[in-house]
């Protein structure tokens, strides 16, 4: 067992090519075009001249894919997928299609520390950070699943929206984005790809000075107080530092470089009219667009999705504020798509449990 050649990031790569394997850039740039671009499964099928492969195969391995423990197709076309990796953990990844396009939901760790309170994932904590295998190895997978299927569109966007907090583990996500949107490597445009975080401020500037992916942000809070009482990272990092320093930043690019602001509505607790007001306030000044997701309810959690009648009126209200406003339609809701469902209920149902406990009621 040598290490996964697949955990290099893209300058690691073509350093290690330089210094220890003696190859030029070209040859170095078409290894990792052969691997990540082309998807060659293993050295054999490596399209090199051999002496370089029996260098580089020497030292590493090439990671495998994870596997599909599980595919759930949801009657709006989202395919939810639980993907095992090799130390039998699972992680999920959504595919969602639009009418053109298709985006794909990816975990970056299994479970989370960051312990919101109505996020089945953060009830977990933390098991264990990904590696870039496995980041990048979520996107080769479901992307040769959904290739087999005809007539559905292929992925266009990628969202670090599954399980785990992206920015708690930050170098292996540059690594793996840095494999994503390499030319020589799979070569998907930054631009399409979306990394969501709670807010961790000092590994969101380095996101954002590493790379040009575009940046989503969970307020879920109106204010801070009712922030702080569903998302503890309130605490060490105050959502108001975090848009003072997004403010600053927006203003130095260009308008195409806003943020996205999440805000998952709870019902009873953060919809009222008084909750959009103190949440225009709080975003004033600060450009981006901002994405209302009604709760997704889940088997013993307190929290209550949102009359659709509350949402309406939230969403009216931040519209009429001038607010660039969206509803989230929730895909996929068949299938429990919202964060870190489909695993828990697997587990769940390893337990003997009923895997629709609420439905049955
Ligand atoms: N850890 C990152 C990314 C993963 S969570 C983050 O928190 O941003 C992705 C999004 O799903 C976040 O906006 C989170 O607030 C939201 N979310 C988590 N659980 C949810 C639920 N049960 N219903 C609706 N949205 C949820
Ligand atoms: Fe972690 Fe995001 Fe869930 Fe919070 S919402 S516990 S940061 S995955």
């Amino acid at each position: 067992m040598h290490p996964y050649f697949d955990n290099l990031s893209r300058d690691g790569w073509l350093e290690e090519a330089r210094s220890r394997f003696g190859l030029t850039l070209a040859q170095a740039r078409r290894i990792f075009r052969e691997v990540h671009g082309r998807g060659a499964p293993d050295w054999d099928a490596v399209e090199a001249p051999a002496w370089q492969i029996a260098r580089v195969r020497a030292a590493y391995d090439l990671a495998p894919l994870p596997a599909v423990a599980e595919s759930r197709p949801a009657e709006d076309g989202t395919i939810k997928y639980l993907l095992r990796l090799e130390d039998d953990r699972t992680v999920e990844a959504v595919y969602i299609p639009d009418d053109t396009r298709a985006t794909l939901c990816i975990s970056s760790q299994v479970g989370c520390a960051m312990a919101c309170d109505f996020c089945f994932t953060g009830k977990m904590g933390l098991i264990r950070h990904l590696t870039p295998a496995e980041i990048v190895g979520q996107f080769k997978r479901v992307r040769r699943e959904v290739e087999g299927i005809p007539g559905i569109p292929p992925l266009t966007n990628i969202v670090f929206m599954g399980m785990g907090e992206p920015l708690h583990n930050l170098d292996h996500v540059l690594a793996a984005l840095s494999i994503l949107t390499d030319d020589f490597g799979v070569g998907f445009p930054a631009r399409r790809i979306t990394v969501s975080t709670s807010g961790l401020l000092p590994a969101m500037q380095r996101l954002l000075a590493e790379t040009t992916v575009r940046l989503a942000l969970s307020l879920n809070g109106p204010n801070p107080e009712k922030r702080l009482a569903v998302m503890p990272v309130e605490k060490a990092w105050p959502i108001r530092d975090v848009l003072a320093w997004i403010r600053e930043w927006s203003a130095t690019r260009g308008n195409h470089h806003t943020v996205m602001f999440e805000y998952v509505m709870l019902g009873g607790l953060n919809d009222a009219a008084a909750d959009a007001d103190d949440l225009i306030r709080l975003l004033e000044g600060v450009p981006g667009r901002v994405n209302l997701i009604p709760f997704n309810a889940h088997p013993g959690s307190p929290y209550l999705r949102p009359d659709d009648a509350a949402v309406l009126a939230f969403h009216a209200r931040l519209r009429a504020a001038g607010m660039h406003v969206f509803i989230r339609k929730s895909r996929g809701r068949d299938v429990l798509a919202a964060c870190g469902q489909l695993h828990q209920e697997n587990r769940r149902r390893a337990r003997g449990e009923s895997i629709f406990p609420l439905r049955q009621t």
